[in-house]
């Protein structure tokens, strides 16, 4: 097994290859989990201005001996101020104005009394403005006010080149009035299955044919990793119609094709016969399981993943490889998958290749336990379904005995089940 190449030797060789795409200006709404190509300083200080938290009424507190007393106080009421208006209004000392939640303070005034603190309970702006209201106590200067400023500040840098944006920082841009910014390109990626054997579904099944399951689980991962996809359907097993597909992906402008099967030694296996002779073969057969067979290459100088045909290998080489490459060309990080260090709850061996194996992992007051879904076998895309998540055996490691520990990469964002005690 000398001419394998580690996991990790693979994906650094690989990540080298890539760098991050070019910016482009879009639409906000259009940016969830884009990532941001460009640093976002504030326009202007938040709030924009001083403004009410509460319906009540504004007064000037500072100058006022009253400020912060109980007691009943009478005041003229000088003015009215609905949220969304400018308003010229200047308060003297002894006067209030109604004022909105949101509203601008008026000039001199300091401190807001809730409508519910006064003889005027009532918040509706239709309800009609007394000639004066009397005040259970006198608000102290600052209350109930949102200073300008207080949030942000005009000039500050809000937010990093890089962030993947989530719905709160589209929200912040919004704050500022921006309605488009640059963010990076999406990636765009050319996927085909190979193999003879393959039928679409929605059609009966037919004699030594399969149903094509990996143009949709490796379709699906690359959206949601946030890819562009370019679905080319399944090249049969000839030469020819395999180079097709490869010319189709390189005039679609992708930036990576991606492919499944047709990478081991079978007599058919002609993606990687196309390759060393349109492009190059960098790497053939990784020291993994499952998953061995991968391969990285390029076409005609676009670069090339070839994963595995058996639906499992293939996941988990997206998973390994193609997860991090989109990461790269994105401009994020490549980090790996939610990592959470497990106990086994029984022996499990390995062959001593890294082997990525499918676990439930329950949450228990002793911590976090694992136990292998189903038989391992790499067509069996079921202990796949059953499992929340990959168990890591390191290479070189052939068994680990029960209460081991061993790293986990959680395969979604679903909570993990809670069990009292471990099975
Ligand atoms: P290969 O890499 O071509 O030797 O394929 C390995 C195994 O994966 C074979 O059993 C294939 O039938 C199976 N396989 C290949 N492609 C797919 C696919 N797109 N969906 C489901 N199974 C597949
Ligand atoms: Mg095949």
């Amino acid at each position: 097994m000398t001419d394998l190449i580690s996991v990790n030797h693979a994906l650094s060789k690989i990540l080298s290859e890539f760098n991050p795409l070019p910016a482009e200006e879009i639409e906000i709404s259009e940016a969830l989990f884009r990532t941001l190509a460009e640093d976002i300083h504030s326009p202007f200080d938040l709030p924009l201005f001083d403004n009410s938290s509460v319906d009540g009424f504004a007064v000037c507190a500072a100058s006022d001996i009253r400020a912060g007393s109980r007691g009943n106080f009478t005041l003229p009421v000088v003015g009215d101020i609905p949220a969304g208006i400018h308003t010229s209004l200047r308060l003297a000392r002894g006067e209030a104005a109604r004022i909105m939640t949101g509203a601008p303070l008026p000039q001199g005034a300091d401190a807001v009394l809730p409508v519910e603190d006064t003889s005027f309970p009532y918040r509706d702006s239709s309800a009609p403005l007394p000639a004066q209201v009397t005040f259970f106590r006198f608000p102290s200067p600052g209350e109930n006010v949102r200073p300008r400023g207080q949030d942000v500040k005009n000039g500050q840098k809000l937010l990093s080149r890089g962030r993947k944006l989530q719905p709160q920082d589209i929200g912040m841009l919004a704050t500022l009035g921006l309605d488009r910014i640059r963010v990076i390109r999406k990636p765009r990626i050319a996927l085909f299955s190979s193999g003879d054997e393959l039928l679409t579904p929605g059609i009966p099944p037919q004699p030594g044919k399969i149903f094509d399951a990996n143009s949709y689980s490796l379709g699906l991962l690359a959206l949601r990793e946030g890819a562009e996809v370019i679905r080319l359907g399944v090249a049969r097993d000839e030469y020819q119609a395999v180079k097709e597909l490869f010319e189709k992906a390189k005039n679609a402008n992708a930036d990576l094709i991606l492919s499944s099967a047709g990478v081991s030694v079978g007599a058919f296996d002609y993606v990687r016969q196309v390759l060393e002779e349109h492009g190059e073969v960098k790497i053939w057969r990784v020291n993994m399981r499952p998953g061995k067979p991968l391969t990285y290459a390029s076409y005609k100088g676009l670069p090339v993943i070839s994963l595995p045909g058996n639906p499992v290998s293939a996941f988990i080489g997206f998973l390994v490889f193609v997860r991090p490459v989109i990461a790269r060309l994105s401009g994020l990080e490549p980090t790996p998958p939610t990592t959470l260090p497990v106990i086994l709850e029984h022996p499990v061996l390995s062959d001593g290749r890294e082997s990525y194996l499918r676990a439930i992992v329950q949450k228990s007051p002793q911590g976090f336990f694992a136990r292998l879904t189903g038989h391992q076998g790499s067509g069996n895309l079921y202990s796949l379904v059953q499992a929340n998540a990959l168990l890591i055996i390191p290479a070189g490691v052939k068994s680990l005995p029960a209460g081991e520990t061993v790293q986990a990469w959680l395969l979604d964002n679903e909570p993990l089940p809670v069990v009292e005690k471990p099975e």
